[in-house]
């Protein structure tokens, strides 16, 4: 085996996989069933954020997201939408958050679990309770990411 063969095996499994069939498709609803959506492709980037608005408005130490351009993302159903951040009205299912450009998408809503989908970066990490370890591989942020 070449060196570093190793290392590519991951992507090149990956890029196997998104040859053999038709760009992924993820489907997610909030608890009632009441609001569905789905997003295509990869997503932009997946992270993990611990600041305040996403504790308060998950009730949990963090929350786990995707981001997908709007154009690969589809909704159906009534939200109810908060700082931009929209959940079901019916079971209160935190869902998505849809600005002019992107789909962030509560990633715990999808259909699959668990979703394969890693987290490549860590925000507000100085609220991240300390008896959670770093995801491995994970760019760190004390705060929001710069621009
Ligand atoms: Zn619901
Ligand atoms: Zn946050």
């Amino acid at each position: 085996m070449p060196a570093g063969s190793e290392d590519g095996s991951m992507s090149a499994a990956e890029s196997r996989q998104d040859q053999e069939k038709p760009p992924t498709r993820r489907i997610g609803h909030c608890a009632c069933g009441s609001v569905r959506f789905r997003v295509d492709g990869p997503a932009d980037r997946v992270g993990i954020c611990h600041c305040t608005d996403c504790r308060r408005e998950s009730g949990s130490a963090f929350t786990y997201f995707g981001v997908w351009p709007l154009e690969r993302f589809a909704s159906e159903g009534t939200v109810a939408t908060h700082r931009g951040r929209s959940f079901c009205p019916t079971c209160g299912s935190r869902v998505f958050a849809v600005s002019e450009r992107a789909a962030e998408i509560k990633l715990g809503a999808l259909e699959d679990a668990p979703a394969q989908l890693k987290p490549v970066y860590e925000l507000w990490i100085k609220r991240r309770e300390p008896w959670l370890a770093p995801v491995p591989g994970a760019e760190q942020y004390q705060e929001d990411k710069p621009a």
